[in-house]
């Protein structure tokens, strides 16, 4: 008997390719974390705290303000025990929702009890720890801040070519997130050609507000994949050549459906740039995003995207056998494609 769509959205092994630490905190997990900092004073503000820190569909605020729900994240991952444990209760979280390959991004930084090396060291260690008991398989994309200064850009470029020299197995990408109004792509184009110089890939979140120059300028570097991609086809806030570059290149996107309905970079999901995308075939990967930021799971954004424009479970089994195509890590690839595959021969789709 045919699963029902929820069941089936769930079991099916699903890749998730764009997931921030921070964000991805879920209530539980900062619960957990809150035990650790009962005395920071945030103790006995739990429900505003929680309020702030989830951003849903009828939320007020914009993409602009939901860069500051993460201080929240921030004040529960400050030290390296907190931050061992939300790696690891997150990493829990997303095999539990049926997720076999995990590439998780976050940003190093400095904080009174951690500096950014040890708060890499300490995300690498969790994760090799957490691989002898998750089957899911978790690989590291470093991120850097669109608001970071020269020598930020530099310093966390280092870091990641260092760490990935040292941890190939686990250090796989460079990616640029961040508020999209502030800094300018140029600014990292140095550093990025270094990165990739040095083998890592490199994902841009790309088209998350209106400025086809910077689209352009992103697009031609030829990133391993992006991230969002809405304002590209002129629908959304591109351009005609946002468009065809983008066609004529077929870079991968992370599509990340109820984050950007949640912040209003989508007015609602029918409208998502996914149709658009996928029309093109232009390679989607379904994402999260923050999935404790905007209270989803990547079995449920499965499922919306399947209720919303009418893909039946062949095709979302497609979807997430496609999105093997595209993870960092080349080592994996074949093993995901034929967990997928066996998965589409079970249940004969
Ligand atoms: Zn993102």
């Amino acid at each position: 008997m045919a699963l029902a769509l929820d069941s089936f959205c769930r079991e099916l092994p699903k890749v998730e390719l764009h997931a921030h630490l921070n964000g991805s905190l879920s209530r539980d997990t900062m619960l957990q974390l809150k035990r650790f900092h009962a005395d920071s004073g945030l103790a006995d503000q739990t429900n505003a705290f929680f309020d702030e820190f989830q951003v849903g569909a009828g939320d007020t605020r914009k993409l602009s303000d939901c860069f500051q729900v993460f201080s929240i994240a921030h004040t529960l991952t400050s030290t390296p025990e907190t931050l061992a444990l939300a790696t690891t209760l997150t990493l829990q979280d997303f095999q539990d929702d049926g997720c076999c390959y995990l590439e998780l991004r976050s940003t190093p930084r400095d904080t009174p009890h951690m500096t950014k090396v040890s708060y890499i060291e300490t995300i690498i260690q969790t994760i090799q720890k957490s691989s002898r008991h998750l089957t899911m398989i978790t690989r590291l994309i470093v991120s850097i801040n669109r608001n970071s200064t020269c020598s930020e850009i530099d310093e966390i470029t280092n870091l990641a070519i260092q760490y990935y020299k040292n941890y190939p197995d686990i250090v796989v990408g460079l990616e640029i997130s961040g508020d999209p109004t502030v800094g300018s792509f140029q600014t990292f184009v140095p550093a990025l050609n270094k990165a990739r110089a040095a083998g890592l890939k490199i994902s841009l979140h790309c088209g998350e507000v209106c400025n086809p120059q910077e689209v352009m300028d992103m697009l031609k570097f030829k990133p391993d994949r992006i991230g969002h991609g809405i304002c590209i086809h002129p629908n959304y806030g591109g351009t005609d050549e946002t468009w065809a570059k983008l066609c004529e290149l077929k870079i991968p996107v992370e599509v990340c459906l109820t984050s950007n309905v949640n912040t209003k970079s989508s007015p609602d999901y029918d409208s998502h740039h996914f149709k658009h995308l996928y029309e093109a075939e232009i390679p989607v990967i379904i994402c999260t995003d923050d999935k404790g930021v905007f209270s989803t799971s990547l079995s449920q954004e499965y499922r919306i995207c399947a209720e919303t424009f009418n893909l039946t479970p062949s095709k979302l089994a497609r979807l997430s056998l496609n999105a093997c195509q595209y993870i960092f890590a080349d080592d994996t690839r074949k093993m995901l494609n034929d967990k997928l595959l066996n998965f589409i021969n079970k249940n004969a789709l």
